[in-house]
């Protein structure tokens, strides 16, 4: 059936989900397959961009911790560019363009410059982590709320979150960027009243090939991460939620327990 939802000169914000290309929407591969030109970012998985058209141009605007090779507006103004040229353009975004993704930003040069823009979503890195840890962000009666949060930090400065909120125990938090404030995380969850105890999970690599699953307690959260390259996306999540489901999974074929 043909689509008349990309018209030329227009911006489609792609959620490439978090790297397995059997994890997009169909209406994801359908667009990236129709794009003449894609921007995309360091970490949508190699599999996806395999779906890009022959002719495409193929445009890396890799932002990766601490490395930001484009900055947010320089991002914004090559895509307005490209869509006043007259071309099909995808965005693409890891996870969903929603969540952590700057798409505020993008949405509105496009609006400014009169390109016409629209969103598909995509799975996020924290349903993708639950999923492959064979459990759940929530738990009926136990596990409330779910809060997503980042913990990315300015180097040197504090992380601005209320830890009273955080602390809650029927609360969930599924952490993105929080490698590096590991251990301020757990600290400051743990001064605010959440038990040490708390079950913590934590996924890198979501979905591809060498991802690992590692589980533990809040009180050894920074030492479960001690291991985790920079280069590897990886989300922490926390809460009485993550408890059941597979053991770790550090390789394929073996596992790592840690109790806290
Ligand atoms: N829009 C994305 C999040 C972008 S912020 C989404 O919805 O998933 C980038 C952070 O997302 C990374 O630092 C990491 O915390 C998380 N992330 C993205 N892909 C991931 C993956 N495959 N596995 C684990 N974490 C991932």
């Amino acid at each position: 059936m043909p689509h008349d939802d990309f018209p030329a000169g227009s911006v489609w914000l792609v959620g490439a989900g978090p790297g397995d290309p059997d994890l997009l929407t169909r209406k994801a591969a359908r667009l990236i397959g129709a794009a003449e030109v894609v921007f995309y970012d360091a970490l949508v998985g190699p599999g996806v961009l395999d779906l890009i058209a022959p002719g495409a141009e193929r445009v890396s605007v890799g932002k990766r911790s601490g490395r930001h090779s484009k900055d947010q507006g320089t991002i914004d103004a090559l895509i307005v560019a490209a869509a006043l040229s007259g071309k099909r353009i995808v965005r693409l975004k890891g996870g969903d363009p929603a969540i952590f993704g700057r798409t505020a930003e993008e949405v509105a040069a496009c609006n400014a410059a009169g390109v016409a823009v629209r969103i598909c979503p995509g799975i996020t890195a924290a349903s993708a982590a639950v999923a492959s840890a064979g459990t759940s962000l929530t738990l009926r009666g136990i596990a409330r709320r779910l809060t997503l949060v980042t913990a990315h930090a300015q180097a040197g400065q504090p992380i601005d979150l209320d830890w009273d909120v955080l602390a809650a125990p029927d609360a969930t938090l599924a952490i993105y960027m929080g490698r590096a404030a590991a251990a301020t995380v757990a600290q400051q969850l743990i001064a605010a009243g959440r038990a040490a105890e708390t079950p913590v999970l934590v996924v890198v690599n979501a979905s591809l090939p060498d991802e690992r699953i590692i589980r533990g307690r809040l009180s050894a959260l920074a030492f479960l991460v001690e291991a985790i390259s920079a280069s590897d996306p990886a989300v922490l999540i926390v809460g009485e939620a993550v408890a059941g489901g597979a053991p770790s999974r550090v390789a394929r074929g073996t596992a790592l327990s840690v109790v806290g």
